[in-house]
């Protein structure tokens, strides 16, 4: 069966005649997928720019085709600036996005070429202005993430009256000091999030204003949805509640919109190929029945953490009758359990050597992946 969330060439892969002799786990990443998913989301969005975040799928092969696109990219280190520059991108067409960086990594971005940075406190600001004299900077105001699977809030963020006082001492700094930005959290539920959000950034607006400066470009993070085991907000809905955000809130002095999808661009290109290595009706623990599979939390599920994710899953027995199942990966640590109260549904006489597929599994696999947790070998990638 052909699943909505894969595609004719994921399917073809997997049922290949080499299928038998790749060993599980690995994720298979259809590349056409991606490019088609970051189109559609230009097309639909009313941003003018887009940086895709690397941290999502940092594989040359998604970088590379995302240059071609013509896409930016929001970084957070000297390796993935350094990844997107060996990918063929242009430094200007890089934001360094993290509000954390040592000094020695700000100097070595700016030798890189790199011209954006972010900011979030006086100190950071101080960094920058004194190893990138002259750069472009854009502060991050902290925003609330209710609603969100996996909240990036809490430890970033300033209040909009710092930023707005940030921006203007990055003025007198000698940065050019024009634009703000936020993150509703990814994996975000609820769309309003977005309005709030659009909302506080116009307040910060009306008070850089008043002290005759305004907001000329504006960072809406990422955070849209993918659709795992249920159904979310589409790409059109969160798009009109922007527009309407962004008229109420900013009126005819409306900033340059920029964008950092993650994601949304490579969740649903890509499925893992797992295999059950035991399955065991336990009496201890409040009992059930368990199902291990050779990919866990440190080989790739790490969003499976407080079950945040919920994959949706395929067998190759499911036609059978099911069993609610509590699942789990191979390492030695009590930790390394995907789903236990999420009453995850699995067939009964599933065991050792059936498949388990997960679906919607492109984003933060990979690059979440332990270099090799008790011998367990990093996730493999096949691009096709
Ligand atoms: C992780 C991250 C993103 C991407 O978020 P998604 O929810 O995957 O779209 C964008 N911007 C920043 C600053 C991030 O840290």
């Amino acid at each position: 069966m052909i699943d909505f969330q894969s595609t004719k060439k994921i399917e073809a892969f997997l049922a290949d005649a080499g299928a038998g002799d790749r060993p599980t786990p690995y994720l298979v990443l259809d590349m056409e997928s991606v490019a088609v998913r970051f189109e559609r989301m230009r097309d639909a969005l009313p941003i003018s720019d887009f940086y895709y975040a690397v941290k999502a799928n940092p594989g040359a092969p998604v970088l590379r085709r995302l240059v071609g696109l013509g896409a930016g990219f929001d970084v957070a280190s000297i390796p993935e600036i350094e990844a997107c520059l060996a990918a063929g991108a242009a430094p200007n067409k890089l934001s360094y996005g993290n509000t954390i960086k040592k000094e020695t990594d700000i100097a070595q971005a700016r030798r890189l070429g790199v011209d954006l940075f972010a900011f979030d406190s006086a100190a950071e600001l101080a960094k920058i202005a004194k190893l990138a004299p002259g750069a472009k900077v854009f502060c991050r105001i902290a925003q609330d993430n209710e609603g969100a699977r996996w909240p990036l809030a809490g430890k970033f963020g300033c209040s909009e009256v710092e930023a707005a006082e940030l921006l203007l001492s990055a003025s007198s700094q000698g940065l050019q000091g024009t634009g703000l930005s936020f993150h509703v959290g990814s994996q975000q539920l609820d769309s309003a999030r977005w309005s709030d959000a659009l909302h506080a950034a116009g307040r910060v607006s009306t008070r850089l204003r008043a002290q005759g400066r305004t907001i000329e470009w504006l960072n809406m993070g990422g955070g849209f949805p993918v659709e795992y085991r249920d159904p979310v907000s589409g790409l059109d809905e969160i798009a009109t509640v922007i527009e309407k955000g962004v008229s109420s809130a900013f009126g005819a002095s409306a900033p340059r919109l920029a964008f950092e999808p993650g994601r949304i661009v490579v969740a649903e290109a890509g499925i893992i190929r797992s295999t059950v290595v035991l399955t065991a009706d336990r009496d201890t623990n409040g009992g059930g029945r368990w199902v291990y599979l050779d990919i866990g939390r440190f080989s790739g599920l790490a969003e499976t953490l407080d079950e945040a994710i919920c994959y949706r899953l395929r067998t190759n027995k499911d036609g059978s009758a099911k069993l609610i199942s509590k699942i789990a990966g191979p390492t030695c640590d009590g930790q390394d359990i995907l789903y236990e109260r999420r009453h995850y549904k699995l067939p009964a006489d599933l065991q050792a050597g059936d498949i388990v597929d997960i679906f919607a599994s492109g984003a933060y696999t990979t690059s979440y992946s332990t270099v090799g947790f008790n011998g367990f070998a990093p996730l493999v990638t096949y691009y096709i």
